[in-house]
C-alpha cells in the first residue's frame, strides 16, 4: 500500500517535549516506522518549519519525511497554522495528481481539513486521527483556549467527510458521539509504545538517595505537574524530577518553569522539585527506571503516551482518570488512578505506594506485561492497516464519494443478525 500521513504542525523529526512537540510526533514516526517496515511505502508530509529543512528526508526503507512549503519557512505556534492551510493542501493535491497514495491517514484537526481538500479531488479514502479535541480543550480551558475558532466545528465536519475516524480510546468516541460523528464510521486504536527501548531491562539512570517521582511531559498547565508539586507538602521524604519543556539550559527563560517553581517555594517543597528540561528519546527509560513512581495528572488527557511508556518500563504509574488513560492504566493493577487536579487523593496514593515495596514491584511487573501484550507498535500497526482495508474495500463496493466504512449493503430481510 501506498500511504500518505499527514501532520502539519508535529513533525516526526522533531524533538519531542517542548510545548507544541509531543505525542502526535512520537505516534506519528512510530506507527509510519512500523507500518513501512512491514513493506508498505509511507510518505509523512509535515509543514516546512526551517529555511534549511530539505524537501524530502529518507528515514529509511519505504518511509520518507517531505516538508510542505505552507506559510513562513519558520516555526510558529500551531494555532497560528490554520492560515496556510488551503495552501497546504493545495500542494498536497498537485502533488497527488502525479504521485497519487491509495489511502491518506491525517493527524490532527488542521491536517485533516488540508488531507481532505486535496484528497476529495484525487480520490482518495481519508482516515483521520484527531488527537485532540477543540470541544474538550474549550470545556478545560475555556477563555485561555487559543485554538483557531472554527476549530470545533470543523472537527465535526472532517468526522462526517472521512472515510473513517481512529479514536485513540472509547472517551473520544463519546465525544464524537456528542459532535455527531458517525458511530459506524469510528474505530478504536490506541496509541503504541517502543517496548523494544521502554522495557523493564533497561538500567536505571541513577539510584537517586530518596524516593523519586518522576512528570514526564510538555510543560503546559493542563499537564497538572502543579498538582504533583502540591501533593509533594503530604510527602515529605520525596523528590519530584520534572522532564519536559525546553532543554535543560534554557530553563530558566520558560515562563511555565518560573510559574511552576514559584508554586513550589509557596508550598515549601522548592528543594525537592528539580526540572531537568527535554529528555532525548534514548534517555527516558533509564530515567523511568530510577523513578519509585511515574506520576502523569493531567486535567484531561487524548491520550497519555508517557503513562504507557512508564508501564513498558516496569515503573507504577499514578494517573488521573482521564481519557486514555483511564484504559492504559488499571487501577489496583499496573497503577493507581486519581482524580484530576486532587493533590491530598493524588498524595494518598503515592504515599500507599512509597509504603509498599512488593506492591510497587507487582504494578510495575504487570504495567510491563500490559504495555508489551496490548500496545507493541506491531499490534497497533496491523490494527491501523486493517481500518486502510476496509475503507479501501468501501470505496471499491462503493466508487463513488465518500463512503463510510460500515455502510455496505444493506442487510437482507430475514437472515439473523448477529
Ligand atoms: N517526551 C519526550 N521527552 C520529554 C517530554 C516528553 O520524549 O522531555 C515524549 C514522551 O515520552 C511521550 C510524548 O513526548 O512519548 C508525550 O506524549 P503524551 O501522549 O504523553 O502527551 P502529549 O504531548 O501528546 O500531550
Amino acid at each position: 500500500m501506498k500511504i500518505a500521513m499527514i501532520s502539519e504542525h508535529a513533525s516526526p523529526l522533531a524533538v519531542p517535549g517542548a510545548v507544541d512537540a509531543g505525542g502526535q510526533n512520537v505516534h506519528v514516526g512510530a506507527l509510519a516506522r512500523e507500518i513501512a517496515g512491514l513493506g508498505h511505502e509511507v510518505t509523512v508530509y509535515t509543514r516546512k518549519d526551517r529555511e534549511d529543512a530539505p524537501d524530502t528526508v529518507e528515514i529509511g526503507p519505504g518511509l520518507s519525511v517531505v516538508h510542505v512549503p505552507a506559510g513562513p519557512a519558520a516555526p510558529i505556534s500551531k494555532d497560528e497554522i490554520l492560515p496556510w492551510i488551503p495552501d497546504f493542501g493545495a500542494w498536497l493535491r498537485d502533488r497527488w495528481v502525479f504521485d497519487r497514495p491509495d489511502v491518506v491517514h491525517s493527524h490532527f484537526w488542521m491536517s485533516g481539513v488540508a488531507a481532505l481538500e486535496a484528497a476529495e479531488q484525487v480520490r482518495v479514502p481519508v482516515v483521520h486521527t484527531y488527537h485532540a479535541l477543540g470541544s474538550v480543550k474549550r470545556r478545560h480551558q475555556g477563555s485561555a483556549d487559543a485554538s483557531p475558532r472554527d476549530r470545533i466545528k470543523a472537527e465535526a465536519s472532517i468526522g462526517r467527510r472521512a472515510d473513517a475516524i481512529i479514536a485513540t480510546c472509547h472517551d473520544e468516541v463519546d465525544e464524537l458521539i456528542r459532535m455527531r460523528v458517525p458511530r459506524r464510521s469510528t474505530r478504536v486504536v490506541p496509541c503504541g509504545v517502543d517496548t523494544a527501548a521502554f522495557n523493564h531491562h533497561v538500567t536505571p539512570r541513577e539510584r537517586p538517595s530518596r524516593p523519586r517521582l518522576l512528570s514526564v511531559g510538555r510543560l503546559v498547565r493542563r499537564k497538572g505537574v502543579e498538582t504533583s508539586i502540591e501533593a509533594l507538602r503530604r510527602l515529605p521524604d520525596v523528590e519530584l524530577v520534572v522532564a519536559g519543556g525546553p532543554a535543560a539550559s534554557e530553563l530558566h527563560r520558560d515562563a511555565e518553569v518560573t510559574r511552576l517553581r514559584w508554586i513550589a517555594a509557596q508550598a515549601g517543597v522548592g528543594d525537592r522539585v528539580r526540572f531537568i528540561g527535554r529528555i532525548g528519546r534514548s534517555e527516558l527509560p533509564s530515567l523511568m527506571r530510577s523513578a519509585a513512581a511515574l506520576v502523569s495528572v493531567p486535567w484531561y488527557e487524548p491520550f497519555g503516551m508517557v503513562a504507557l511508556e512508564g508501564m513498558a518500563c516496569g515503573v507504577p504509574v499514578v494517573a488521573s482518570a482521564v481519557g486514555g488513560q483511564k484504559e492504559t492504566v488499571v487501577n489496583g493493577v499496573t497503577g493507581l488512578l486519581v482524580p484530576p487536579r486532587h493533590p491530598r487523593a493524588l498524595a494518598k496514593a503515592l504515599r500507599t505506594l512509597l509504603d509498599d515495596p512488593v506492591r510497587r514491584t507487582a504494578y510495575g511487573i504487570a504495567g510491563a506485561d500490559r504495555a508489551k501484550v496490548r500496545y507493541g507498535w506491531g499490534r497497533i500497526a496491523s490494527e491501523t492497516l486493517a481500518v486502510y482495508d476496509e475503507v479501501l474495500s468501501a470505496r471499491r463496493r462503493g466508487s463513488e464519494g465518500a463512503v463510510v466504512i460500515g455502510a455496505g449493503p444493506a442487510p437482507v430481510r430475514g437472515r439473523r443478525q448477529r
